[in-house]
């Protein structure tokens, strides 16, 4: 079981505002070990944790998923389920591994690398029809909302029924052709998504989002098999203190927790092995992500970090989370 989850943990360059605190780099790594180390600002040791790949500030999307992410969805474009989250404070680099930036290409994020992987696939498979479809929503307060959709403003509910399994009722499928078409889908969810104010970022985005490709494949015999992919890009997981919550961003924080630790526990009840009970039913996110963790599926967590001293308390308790997921 501990095969099919992958943990990796990539840190970001110091930004503007932390080089004009000049605040100190407190993170090091030996990438071809997996080793992150973390210093304290006394002369305590480090702490250390090994993850399965570590991607320190000059590192690109393009290692990322050639080394780690291209398996997965080779096995999703094969019929099964895969998963890539991205989990970290806000500001850690999340939305910038997941989507990444589009004019330079070696930054180009983990989404768009994986419809043109997908894409180069399928048109080169010639004895397999595919057909491609994909949707996004979000989860935001515990509640589901359709990033694509007609209906972006309505609550939509999780269902669980026969061959579907779990499924969202309602929510838009869109079939897509080429890249393009996929690419075109993300941004456009993406400017649906909710955002909101903290003193950390005021970008900063407050809810869990899911963009999932789903891969279905007709060989000559007419036989179907479908394999989804799932790429979260999770809210920040900083606790509500620092980013100073108050009223409704406080009761944001408090539900965006549980949907982590939900997931930190399934997670690891997983890679543990021997939990007969996995605490699936815990949140929306591990509900409707139950048919893509565990069982035939891989997994793949992106820790993102920040380097600077003055993000030390939050890079340790984000190494600490990867690592129960290990
Ligand atoms: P998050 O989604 O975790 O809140 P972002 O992905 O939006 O954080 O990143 C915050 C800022 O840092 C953005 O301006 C982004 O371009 C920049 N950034 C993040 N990761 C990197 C990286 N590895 N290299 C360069 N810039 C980065
Ligand atoms: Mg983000």
């Amino acid at each position: 079981m501990a095969e099919s989850v992958k943990v990796l943990c990539r840190c970001r360059p110091l930004n503007d505002r932390e080089k004009a605190l000049t605040s100190k780099v407190c993170v090091e790594m030996m990438g071809a070990e997996g080793k992150v180390m973390l210093f304290p600002a006394d002369n305590d040791p480090p702490k250390e944790f090994t993850f399965d790949g570590a991607y320190f500030m000059d590192s690109t999307a393009e290692q990322i998923y050639n080394e780690s992410v291209f398996p997965l969805v080779e096995s999703v474009i094969e019929g099964y389920n895969g998963t890539v989250f991205a989990y970290g404070q806000t500001g850690a680099g999340k939305t910038f591994s997941m989507q990444g930036l589009e004019d330079v290409p070696t930054q180009k994020g983990i989404i768009p690398r994986a419809f043109e992987h997908i894409f180069e696939t399928t048109a080169t498979t010639s004895d397999m029809k595919f057909l491609v479809h994909a949707s996004y929503l979000e989860i935001y307060n515990e509640e589901v909302r359709d990033l694509l959709g007609d209906s972006r403003n309505t609550k939509l509910e999780i269902k669980e029924g026969g061959d579907r399994g779990v499924y969202v009722a309602g929510l838009s499928m869109h079939v897509c052709h080429n890249v393009s078409g996929c690419a075109d889908l993300m941004k456009k969810g993406f400017n649906n998504r909710h955002v909101g104010a903290t003193l950390m970022n005021k970008d900063s985005s407050r809810s869990h989002s899911i963009f999932t490709v789903y891969v279905e494949a007709m060989n000559a015999e007419g036989s179907i098999r479908m394999g989804k992919l799932n790429l979260v890009d999770l809210a920040g997981s900083e606790r509500q203190s620092k980013t100073g919550a108050t009223g409704d961003r406080f009761k944001e924080a408090t539900k965006i927790n549980l949907s982590l630790s939900a997931l930190g526990n399934v997670i690891s009840a997983l890679v543990d092995g021997k939990s007969k009970h996995i605490p699936y039913r815990d949140s929306k996110l591990t509900r409707l992500l139950q048919d893509s963790l565990g069982g035939n599926t891989k997994t793949i967590m992106v820790a993102c970090i920040s380097p600077s001293d003055n993000n030390f308390d939050e890079t340790l308790s984000t190494l600490r989370y990867a690592n129960r997921a290990k």
